[in-house]
C-alpha cells in the first residue's frame, strides 16, 4: 500500500505527500471509533482513488507528539533568540528547553540577528554548549549561519520557536526561497499561530519539513510534576540519581547532589535560579487547583 506523510489537515481532509504528489485523503471510520485521529506529521498508509483522492488506512507509531500546535513526529526545535531587539531572555530560553525536553525533541539554540550585537554572544554560546545544546549564530543581514541551519534541517521534521520579533519568519524565508512565500505572508502565518488554533502545515525543505507555525505556543507547566522538573534540565540529570532522597526537589533537602554540583561550579547558577523559578510556578499552580 502506498505510504506518505500528512502535511496538512483541513476541514476533514488530510493532505498526504507521497514522493512529489499530494493526495487529498479522508480517514477511515475506524479512527473515529477508536477515538484517535491522524495528525499533521503522521506517516500513513493510504488507498489511492481517482483525482488524487484517497483514504488513510493506518497511522504509524508516533515518535513524538506536540499538543499546541498539534504535530506528530517533530524531531527537533530551533529555539530562536536574538541578543537585541528583543533583548535575550534566559528565563524564556530555559522555559522552552523544559518543554522541548518534555516533548522528547532535540533542541538547537539559534542566536539570531548577530549582526546587531556581538557582546555577550560568546558567553551565552559557551554556557549552553557546555550543557550540551548546539548553538548556532545566524543573521539574515550577513547570511551567517544560514548554510549551517540548512544542513541541520536536512531530512528532519523541525519547528521554530521563540518570541515574536526574534526573526523566525526572516530565517524561514532565507531557507525556503523556492516556496515563494512573501515575508508578510510568512510572518502573518507565524503570528496567527500564536493566538488561534489554526491549521498547521509542514513545508518541505532539504528532504525534511518545517512547520509554518511556531512550536510550543503555550508554555505553562500544567503537565509537569515538581519531582519531574529536574529531569527536564539535562545538566541536572546526571546528578539526580545521587540525591539522598528520592523525589528530591533540589532546593533545601540534605544530601542533594544537584546542589553539590552547583556549589562545585558544575551547574550554572543562572540555570539553577531559573529552575527554582519554574518549581515555584508549578507548586503555585498545584496550590491553586
Ligand atoms: P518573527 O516575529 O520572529 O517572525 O520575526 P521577523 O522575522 O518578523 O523579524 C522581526 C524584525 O527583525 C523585522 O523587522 C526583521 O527585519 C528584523 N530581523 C530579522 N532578522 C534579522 C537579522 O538577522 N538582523 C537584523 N538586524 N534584523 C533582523
Ligand atoms: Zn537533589
Amino acid at each position: 500500500m502506498p505510504e506518505g506523510r500528512i502535511i496538512k489537515a483541513l476541514s476533514g481532509y488530510y493532505y498526504v505527500l507521497d514522493e512529489e504528489k499530494t493526495w487529498q485523503c479522508r480517514a477511515r471510520g475506524v479512527f473515529k471509533k477508536r477515538g484517535i485521529s491522524p495528525l499533521v506529521g503522521d506517516w500513513v498508509t493510504y488507498d489511492q482513488g481517482e483525482n488524487q483522492e484517497g483514504f488513510i488506512q493506518t497511522v504509524a507509531d508516533r515518535k513524538t507528539e506536540l499538543v499546541r500546535p498539534p504535530i506528530a513526529n517533530v524531531e527537533q526545535a530551533f529555539l530562536v533568540f536574538s541578543l537585541a531587539e528583543p533583548v535575550f531572555n534566559p528565563l524564556l530560553l530555559d522555559r522552552f528547553l523544559v518543554h522541548t525536553e518534555g516533548a522528547g525533541l532535540r533542541s538547537i539554540i539559534c542566536l539570531s540577528k548577530v549582526d546587531l550585537l556581538r557582546d555577550g554572544y560568546q558567553a551565552i554560546k559557551e554556557t549552553y554548549e557546555q550543557i550540551g545544546y548546539p548553538v548556532l549564530a545566524t543573521s539574515k543581514k550577513t547570511g551567517e549561519g544560514i548554510q549551517e541551519l540548512k544542513a541541520l534541517l536536512r531530512n528532519h521534521i523541525s519547528v521554530f520557536s521563540g518570541q515574536s520579533g526574534v526573526g523566525k519568519s526572516s530565517l524561514l524565508n532565507e531557507i525556503l526561497p523556492g516556496v515563494n512565500l512573501q515575508i508578510g505572508q510568512v510572518s502573518e502565518r507565524l503570528r496567527r499561530g500564536k493566538h488561534t488554533t489554526r491549521h498547521v502545515e509542514l513545508i518541505p525543505v532539504e528532504g525534511g519539513f518545517v512547520a509554518d507555525t511556531p512550536g510550543f505556543s503555550q508554555l505553562d507547566f500544567f503537565d509537569v510534576d515538581p519531582e519531574q522538573l529536574g529531569y527536564h534540565f539535562i545538566d541536572f540529570k546526571p546528578y539526580i540519581a545521587d540525591c539522598k532522597f528520592r523525589g528530591c526537589l533540589h532546593i533545601s533537602e540534605p544530601g542533594c547532589a544537584v546542589r553539590a554540583a552547583l556549589a562545585d561550579g558544575q551547574i550554572n547558577q543562572q540555570r539553577y535560579d531559573n529552575y527554582a523559578v519554574f518549581l515555584e510556578e508549578i507548586k503555585e499552580d498545584k496550590r491553586r487547583r
